[in-house]
This record gives C-alpha cells, sequence and structure tokens, in this order.
C-alpha cells in the first residue's frame, strides 16, 4: 500500500480492498512511530482525519467517489483549514485554529480525500532547509543529519518517508522544486494563477504559488486535477476552462522512441560555476537517458538569470514586508503578555512573534520601499523582473522544455548553511528565475550524489504547459526508477 500511486489507492479503496479509515489509520501509525525523529509535522488531528476518512466510506459506499476520495493527504501548513491549529512555521500563529479552508483545501475536501495532517515549513515559508521553523527543523529520511530543504520540507519529508500518500506545498523561489530534489521526490510549481492563493498565508503574493508534491508525475497530475482552477476570491486566479493534467500523461510517438521530437533547452547558466560535480554529473545522465527516449538538445543562454537572486531578494522582501504587516497582535495570533501602550503592544509583538529570517526580510523590504531607495532598488529589480521573462520568451522560439539542475548541491548538513544567509539564498538560483517569469518548473528524481543523496532534475515548461511537462517527467519516469527508490530503515 505504501508504494501504490494514487490511481492505484483509488481503485483499492473503490473496489473495497481497502477502507479509508484503515488506510488513513495505517498512516496514522507510520506517522506516530516515524515522525518524532523526522519532525515532518506540526499538527495532527486523528479524529478530524478519521472523521473525513468515514465520510470517504459513505461517499464511496454510494457510488459516488473520485479518483481521490478516501486518499489521506498532508497539508503544507501555509492553507488555512477550518478547525485545524495553522501556524505558517510561526510562534506568530502558535495559537491560530483557522475559521476558514484555503481554495486548496475546500477542493481537496470535495473531493473527499482526507486531511491527515500539517505539515512543518520554515517561518512563513522563508527559508531553504526549513531550519526557520518555529517547530523544530525538518530530517531528511535519507539521512537524518541533514536538511530536507524548504519551506516545503516537511510536505517533502513526509512523502520520502512515506508518511502520507502526497502533499501540498507552496513555492515562492523554489520551496516545493527545492525540497522536492532533496528528498528525492517529484513536484510541480504550477503557472502563477493557476492554482488560487485564497486561504493560503501570504509571503510574497505575485510569486506564490501552491502545487503537488507526490513521488511520481503521474500522481502529480492527478492532484493537479483537484488543485487547479478558476477561484473569484483570488484576483490573480486565472479564468481558464478546466483540463485534464493526466491527459498526455502516457502520450508516446508510436512506431519509435516516445519523445521524438521533443527539443530540450540546456541553459549554458544553469551548467556554469558554482553546480557541485555529483549533481552535474546525475542531471548530464539525465539528458542522455531524455536523447535515448528521443529527445533532442539545443543550447540556450539565460542571460539576465544571474540577476535573479539579487532581484528576488529585494522583490519578495518587498511584499513580505507589507503583507507581514497584518501581524500586529490585535487580530489574530501572538500577543505580548506585557506593554504600555498600543504601539508597545504592536512592537513587543511583532518583536517576540517573528523569528530572525522573517525580521530581516521585514526590515530588507520596508528598507527598498523606502523614499530615496524605492527607484533605486524596487523600480529597478522590477525592471530587471521583465527581463529575465523576456529570456525564457526568447528561449521557448528554440525549445520545448528547459532542463537543467533543481538545485546546486544535494541536502547539506542541519547547521551547516546557519549563519550564512548568503550561502542558503543561493540554493534557489535555479529556481527563482521561473517564479519571477510566473512559468511552470518541477523537480523529479534523477539520481544520487556524493553521500548517496538525491539529486533533482528540474524541467522548465512555456506557460500553461503542465500536460506536457507531466508527459515528460512521466516517460523518463516509466525508463527510470529513481523516482520509486525509498529512504532505508523506514
Ligand atoms: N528559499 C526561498 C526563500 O527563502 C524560497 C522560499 C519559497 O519558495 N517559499 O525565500
Amino acid at each position: 500500500m505504501l508504494n501504490s500511486s494514487l490511481q492505484q489507492l483509488g481503485a483499492a479503496l473503490r473496489a473495497k480492498n481497502i477502507s479509508s479509515v484503515e488506510l488513513t489509520q495505517l498512516y496514522l501509525d507510520r506517522i506516530a512511530q516515524h515522525n518524532p525523529g523526522l519532525n515532518a509535522y506540526i499538527t495532527l488531528n486523528p479524529e478530524m482525519s478519521l472523521a473525513q476518512a468515514r465520510e470517504a466510506d459513505a461517499r464511496i459506499a454510494a457510488g459516488k467517489a473520485g479518483a481521490l476520495t478516501g486518499i489521506p493527504f498532508a497539508q503544507k501548513d501555509i492553507f488555512c483549514a477550518k478547525g485545524w491549529l495553522t501556524t505558517c512555521g510561526s510562534k506568530m500563529l502558535h495559537n491560530f485554529v483557522s475559521p476558514y479552508d484555503a481554495h486548496v483545501i475546500s477542493q481537496f475536501n470535495d473531493a473527499g480525500a482526507v486531511n491527515l495532517g500539517k505539515t512543518n515549513m520554515d517561518e512563513f515559508a522563508m527559508g531553504s532547509s526549513n531550519e526557520t521553523s518555529y517547530y523544530g527543523t525538518v530530517k531528511n529520511p535519507w539521512d537524518t543529519a541533514r536538511v530536507p530543504g524548504g519551506s516545503s520540507g516537511g510536505t517533502a519529508a513526509a512523502v520520502a518517508a512515506r508518511l502520507c500518500a502526497a502533499a501540498t506545498g507552496t513555492d515562492t523561489g523554489g520551496s516545493i522544486r527545492q525540497p522536492a530534489a532533496l528528498c528525492g521526490i517529484s513536484g510541480l510549481k504550477p503557472t502563477y494563477g493557476v492554482v488560487s492563493r485564497y486561504g493560503m498565508i501570504a509571503f510574497a503574493s505575485s510569486l506564490d504559488q501552491a502545487g503537488p508534491m507526490a513521488r511520481s508525475a503521474e500522481d502529480l497530475a492527478l492532484m493537479m486535477n483537484v488543485m487547479a482552477g478558476f477561484d473569484e476570491r483570488d484576483s490573480t486566479s486565472l479564468q481558464r476552462d478546466k483540463e485534464d493534467y493526466a491527459r498526455e500523461i502516457n502520450k508516446s510517438v508510436s512506431g519509435g522512441k516516445p519523445l521524438t521530437g521533443l527539443r530540450i533547452g540546456l541553459p549554458k547558466e544553469f551548467f556554469a560555476e558554482g553546480l557541485d560535480g555529483d549533481v552535474a554529473k546525475a542531471v548530464e545522465s539525465a539528458i542522455a537517458e531524455y536523447r535515448k527516449l528521443g529527445a533532442s538538445v539545443v543550447d540556450i543562454s539565460l542571460p539576465n538569470s544571474r540577476l535573479s537572486v539579487p532581484v528576488y531578494y529585494v522583490l519578495a522582501p518587498a511584499e513580505a514586508s507589507s503583507n507581514l504587516s497584518r501581524f500586529d497582535g490585535v487580530r489574530y495570533g501572538y500577543r505580548a503578555p506585557e506593554y504600555s501602550d498600543l504601539a508597545d503592544m504592536y512592537e513587543k509583538s511583532r518583536a517576540q512573534g517573528f523569528g530572525a529570517e522573517v525580521k530581516r526580510r521585514i526590515m530588507i523590504g520596508t528598507y527598498v520601499l523606502s523614499h530615496g531607495y524605492y527607484d533605486a532598488y524596487y523600480l529597478q529589480a522590477q525592471k530587471i523582473r521583465r527581463l529575465i521573462a523576456q529570456d525564457f520568451t526568447e528561449a521557448y522560439k528554440q525549445c520545448d522544455v528547459i532542463m537543467g539542475p533543481t538545485s546546486p548541491s544535494t541536502a547539506f548538513k542541519l547547521g551547516e548553511k546557519g549563519d550564512d544567509p548568503v550561502q542558503m539564498y543561493l540554493s534557489d538560483i535555479y529556481t527563482i528565475a521561473v517564479n519571477l517569469a510566473g512559468l511552470p518548473g518541477m523537480s523529479i528524481p534523477c539520481g544520487f550524489g556524493a553521500n548517496n543523496m538525491p539529486v533533482g532534475l528540474q524541467i522548465i515548461g512555456n506557460y500553461f504547459d503542465e500536460a506536457r511537462m507531466l508527459n515528460v517527467a512521466h516517460q523518463y519516469q516509466l525508463a527510470t526508477d529513481w523516482h520509486s527508490r525509498a529512504p532505508q530503515g523506514l
């Protein structure tokens, strides 16, 4: 059961080979056994999970089951879920029980899925190692001395350790793809606007996008069918026809190699200095495998992508400083126990409620938006953001998808980069440009590097090309077995 695909689980549930209550209990037992060591979940509520499982069983018995009915998923703790503690990894929200569901959560509920628990994450999704979480670091299931990546590190660890069937993440600068790579799973950040941000606690609104994290491209496609869709409560939600993300998954050129005709662009900037040799080797083998599958390779250039980290660290903090102003100790969340007047209450609540990285971002953001610096930093960064997006538009005249490493290294040791924010920021050097451009990007496992840690292959598509990307990933997963490897001893 633990290694079954979502499609197999759905079929087993509908055939009544297993009930949703049994499957949910199976995962809850595994969580009880392994979560104390991994710290992948912040909140568990077995009673609520089992109640949903009983409802799912009733729906199955009534013959009204959908593809995901009765399957237990974990939800990143950035999504508001009615009746669930929703912390966003912060002390600021340590006591916030959400009175409503995020759009993503209500889509899973409507599908009859079970919410197994809320997964750990970097505080307000700011981080690349899960070490900024108020609830403690998450351990990488492949080596518990190493980070799982971040910010969706709890989700990545839970999926890799088989502590849920699959789970959700969010990606502002790489937070789905980088932890997926470091934990040896698959993850997809959709085109900006495809999944509603309603009820997803905001970090940098023009970059934030939710997406699925799972063990295979096939599973990602089924989750996208539930997660995507127009929602009028998010002003950036795109009004598009409902699509079946699995429609092309098995597409294969008949009579020849399955991916004949596919043109893969390799940006020279992604294979330059800074990329670890073991990661480069695994990614190059993956490209060789794609050639065997019939794809051709084109050398491309994304000349402005080298500016994506500095541009991101102006724009994301600017948006964060504005978004996080709502946490003031008045309406919800943490309030300092002692204060003299209103201003003092704001100051103390924010000083005590936010961690160091969040404060650093709020200060940078406030600075770059302030009078006198706005033109020099914020406006300048917005202009370069446009140039970065244009590089991709140019590149897609020559290729269908872009490939490269997801992250420059495999999972690093806990504490290794803790004192050096810039080193930490560089672990998203290949993922950030995709968010700045609003493009879809994914990471799939493509081998192992030094110390036997997983390596991720990044696949970047053109706008709304998720179905093709999932096909490209699936064909690779039919030909290789990296995605089905599991950490030892779990
Ligand atoms: N690691 C990046 C950051 O710290 C990206 C985080 C994210 O995608 N949420 O901002």
